[in-house]
């Protein structure tokens, strides 16, 4: 039975005094939407803590594009940290939204954020501190229909039976048609199993419950999805694409928080999409075609939510910022607007080929001085063009340069161990670019601040994701990474070089659920019954735990994780399409093994990954790119 709609929150209340950070549960922050009146209502929930979750972009359009709906009200969740959800479960006190505290169980919707693929055992302890059952078919009538959407839906198989519907792609328009598809079904009273189903009509979604498993000699050990018959549901779902992202408000409905969070600052998405090509990168494939945002859009939709909200810096996000074809010239703009006001302007990383002088000089004059990123991803250039980053050491040189030219005297460098071809070479060749930067930044800084030169090395371990040409290939073995991992540490002998590791143990998990199909389902399932939960907060991922959960199922993480497929075979996620077809991820496969680059189709020609032709788009620049 549908929990009361009625406030829960002093229940909430008496226990706060007993948790770590109280604030993450409080709610009356500025901006957030009040309308207890609405008798449709939609829960979006974030699995994580509200101070990771508050500050995602993706969700708060969707909040905010909701609660413009008449009759409708958006209300979001975050997960509690274990310290509250044991004194909830202790209490009898059920998950709750944070503008009204109603339960969560009570919505006609609930829609969960899937950032990444380790956020598996958050959902189902979400879920399970609701008191909504963990499968879409164990569900009752009045339970929320449950939805998903976000980066990580393009493998949805090892979630799947957890949701009714996944959304794959832009979610502005979607998420507002799915939300009427369940309110008219609601209000005509079709029983839950109808609206579910008739939810495949919304462009864009994926209903899991109407495809079964179907394993044979031209697919994987795990087999491929296929229509149940007579559900009507496509053959391949293609994801939602917005044409124009001009046509969207440039920041949405802003809510301030009170207590610190991860991103606290104001966001402005300025362009969605990246076509470079990277060939190891998800978001680089699924996101596509590039649309920018206007300049001027940006620059007064900024000025105006800056004066609104008194953030004293701006974020200009996307995939890859500086490649955006005003970038230097709305940086330069941003910063003669904010004068004198002492709010800066950020980018979240920067393309080394794309960094300019005036991007260096405009970045810095906010007058913060956190480190800039840079990811040239492989030490080596044959890497590098294996890879297809298509950016050399000079422009590396280049960009720090420019960077410790304009006052910058921190950088982070991002890279990956574990590349498809690597050699013990490509390894090493990590900390020997560092120590160049390092070298170059002591020359060029002023001698008094030379002990500020320091360089940090981020590295990262390869992870075989789907929808990208290097789907096929499977992880490096665990004993192996930790073996290249400690070349490259004890290869790095200057002391303003900061060398951080990626577990490769979470690694190897991440591996497994971007690789396995619907079974992955009991795995994450009795890692998440043997206690794991929160497995993207390295004090919390237990390896232990996952092994014996996998043990249980009979699955063998080591294997999964690093088998590679066989091109020929279908694929565990071959139903749900970005857009990009699979000749041209072939193409780029083998181009990879020769060391041929492809370049960016926003510069040259279309190099034919298929995205315009098959969902009827193009890319949509602002201007022309340099
Ligand atoms: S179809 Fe061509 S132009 Fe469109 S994103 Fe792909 S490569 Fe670029």
């Amino acid at each position: 039975m549908r929990p009361e709609r009625r406030s829960r929150y002093e229940e909430l209340e008496r226990l706060l005094g007993r948790v770590e950070r109280p604030s993450r549960y409080v709610d009356h922050e500025w901006g957030a939407a009040h309308d207890e009146a609405s008798d449709f209502r939609v829960c979006l929930m974030y699995p994580d803590t509200y101070e990771v979750g508050q500050s995602n972009l993706g969700l708060a359009i969707l909040y905010s594009v909701l609660n413009e709906q008449d009759g409708m009200a958006c209300e979001r969740s975050y997960l509690p940290w274990v310290d509250l959800a044991d004194l909830m479960r202790e209490k009898g006190l059920p998950l709750l939204s944070l503008e009204s505290s109603f339960p969560v169980a009570s919505f006609d919707v609930l829609g969960f954020s899937i950032a990444h693929e380790l956020v598996g055992t958050n959902i189902l302890e979400a879920l399970d501190l609701a008191g909504i059952a963990l499968r879409g078919d164990e569900r009752d009538e009045d339970d929320p229909i449950v939805i998903g959407g976000g980066p990580s839906v393009y493998n949805p198989e090892p979630l799947a039976p957890v949701f009714d519907a996944i959304l794959l792609g832009d979610g502005e328009e979607a998420i507002v048609e799915m939300a009427r598809a369940v309110r008219d079904g609601r209000r005509a009273g079709l029983p839950r199993r109808e609206i579910v189903s008739g939810l495949a009509s919304v462009d864009g979604v994926y209903v899991p419950s109407s495809y079964r498993i179907a394993v044979d000699a031209g697919t994987t050990r795990w087999g491929r999805a296929v229509p149940v018959e007579g559900a009507g549901a496509p053959a391949v779902v293609r994801k939602r694409v917005l044409a124009a992202l001009s046509a969207t408000p440039a920041v949405p409905r802003q809510v301030v928080p009170y207590s610190e969070v991860v991103f606290d600052r104001l966001a402005i998405e300025v362009l969605r999409g990246c076509a470079r090509g990277c060939r190891f990168c998800q978001a680089g494939m699924t996101y596509r075609p590039v649309r920018e945002r206007p300049e001027g859009q940006v620059v007064s939709a900024a000025l105006e939510a800056l004066g609104q909200t008194g953030y004293d810096e701006v974020s200009l996000t996307s995939l890859s910022t500086t490649d955006h074809s005003a970038c230097a010239h709305m940086l330069t703009s941003l910063n003669r607007s904010l004068e004198g006001t002492g709010t800066s302007v950020s980018i979240p990383s920067q393309r080394l080929d794309s960094f300019g002088v005036e991007m260096a000089a405009a970045c810095h004059s906010g007058g913060k001085r956190s480190g800039l990123t840079f990811a040239p991803e492989a030490g080596t250039q044959r890497l590098r063009d294996v890879i297809n980053k298509n950016v050399t050491e000079d422009d590396l040189m280049g960009a720090a340069a420019r960077a410790f030219g304009n006052g910058w005297r921190r950088m982070k460098l991002y890279f990956m161990i574990g590349l498809p071809t690597e050699t013990d070479e490509d390894v090493l060749a990590i900390p020997q670019l560092a120590e160049r930067v390092v070298g170059l930044g002591r020359e060029l800084v002023p001698k008094p601040q030379r002990s500020a030169v320091s360089v940090s090395v981020s590295v990262a371990v390869f992870v075989p994701k789907s929808w990208t040409p290097f789907q096929w290939e499977g992880q490096l073995p665990l004993g192996e990474v930790r073996r290249r991992q400690g070349l490259l540490l004890r290869a790095c002998r200057d002391r303003s070089i900061r060398v951080s590791y990626h577990d490769p143990e979470a690694s190897q998990v991440e591996a497994v659920l971007s690789r396995i199909g619907r079974e992955g389902f009991g795995l994450v399932e009795a890692a998440w019954r043997g206690g794991c939960r929160f497995d993207a907060w390295t004090e919390r991922f237990s390896y232990p735990a996952w092994r014996d959960a996998a043990r249980s199922v009979g699955i063998d993480l080591d294997e999964v994780a690093s088998a590679p497929y066989d091109r020929a075979s279908d694929l565990p996620w071959d139903h749900v399409s970005p857009g990009i077809s699979k000749g041209f991820l072939e193409r780029e496969a083998i181009r990879a093994q020769r060391g041929a680059t492809t370049p960016d189709c926003t510069r040259t020609s279309c190099t034919g990954c298929g995205v315009c032709q098959e969902l009827d788009v193009a890319n949509d620049l602002a201007g022309e790119r340099r």
